[in-house]
């Protein structure tokens, strides 16, 4: 048998894991902050009738600039936002992959602020781009004065933030973005894939994109908006940065079909975020009742919590999943995360995890 080591493989991906959340179809799946509630049937009709219209010139390659997409994005987002700010690939992961694969690269570097989202480093290393780090302050912010220091002692091409956080849920205030903008000549990355699940006081990088055309904000269909497996996600930014990202894409990289259904989601949008509010009370119920099972669950402005004073995460884990309740073993010790679901996937949830010895 040959094993990866046998092959004339990349030497710097050598040591590198494939990102790793377990994908198991269980009864209750609360491990990769998806939205657990269906797409309305209102919706599917939509969806199935825009894809039934793409498939009659399914013979021919999609629109390779997906304007109509663009438009409906751009639309959803506001800001004064226009088609021309807009890009969009097969889920936000492709859109950093394509950030980086524009701005990144062999020789030049991403400074991120970990605990942070896992795919960040896998595609800094996939695309050759140096992964540098900087320690987050008490309870997982990042102040202005943290992020600025960081800059100046890293001199980083990209900086990633992640707002709401994934997996603490902590937000980043817009002081910590604009600062850390004024601090480097690179680009800011700010990964808003959770922001519909933050409260509205905390605000959006979008509001800071005017004169800041080295800011980049990337969004998802595939958290709030119920949409994980279509694959869509996108940012907003300078036009010169999608003209950037254009050079780096495979065209035609967004299917007919994809476009067709994430127009029709984009139709409906309140129907699509319906759910929204109920996750957020189903979040805020997980904090409670997880500190007094005596956990120390984190405050989260996301669809999912970090809990941590868990003697045996890898333990409790293979317990709920014997029980048909999957969660996430984090990769930081004594911390388990968990999504809210529904009303009654938080309830198995909470239920199982209180009856465990
Ligand atoms: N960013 C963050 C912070 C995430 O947690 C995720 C998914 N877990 C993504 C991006 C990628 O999501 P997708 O590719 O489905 O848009």
């Amino acid at each position: 048998m040959t094993s990866l080591s046998d092959l004339p493989i990349r030497d710097d991906l050598r040591g590198l894991t494939p990102y790793g959340a377990p994908q198991a179809h269980v009864r209750v799946e609360l491990n990769v902050n998806e939205n657990t509630h269906p797409v309305p049937q209102q919706v599917i009709a939509e969806i199935m009738s825009r894809i039934a219209q793409a498939l009659t010139t399914i013979n021919r390659y999609p629109d390779r600039e997906f304007t109509e997409l663009r438009a409906s994005l751009a639309q959803y987002l506001g800001h004064g936002l226009e088609i021309e700010n807009i890009w969009a690939a097969n889920g936000s992961n492709e859109v950093i992959q394509h950030v980086l694969q524009a701005f990144g690269g062999p020789g030049r570097s991403v400074l991120a602020f970990p605990p942070t989202y896992s795919m960040h480093p896998i595609i800094a290393a996939a695309t050759g781009t140096q992964w540098l780090t900087a320690e987050r302050d008490e309870g997982f912010y990042i102040s202005p004065e943290t992020a600025v220091a960081a800059i100046r002692a890293h001199t980083p091409d990209v900086t990633f933030f992640c707002a709401p956080n994934n997996p603490t849920g902590t937000p980043v205030s817009l002081e910590t973005i604009t600062a850390a903008y004024d601090a480097t000549k690179g680009i800011v990355f700010v990964d808003e894939a959770y922001v519909e699940f933050a409260p509205t006081s905390h605000g959006t990088a979008l509001s800071l994109l005017q004169g800041r055309p080295r800011l980049i904000v990337s969004r998802t269909m595939s958290k709030a908006f119920a949409f994980a497996g279509a694959r869509v996600g996108y940012l907003a930014a300078d036009p010169a940065v999608v003209d950037a990202l254009r050079l780096v894409r495979l065209p035609y990289h967004l299917s007919a079909l994809t476009q067709a259904a994430a127009i029709g989601a984009l139709a409906h949008t309140p129907a699509m975020l319906a759910m929204v509010d109920d996750i957020k009370t189903q979040r805020d119920r997980l904090v409670h009742e997880l500190a007094v099972l005596g956990f120390t669950p984190y405050e989260s402005s996301a669809n999912f919590v970090l809990f941590g004073n868990v003697a045996d995460p890898h333990a409790v884990f293979e317990k709920l999943l014997s029980q048909g309740i999957i969660i996430r073993d984090i990769w930081m010790p004594h911390h388990l995360r968990v999504t809210a679901g529904t009303q009654a996937e938080t309830t198995e949830f909470l239920t199982a995890i209180a009856a465990l010895d």
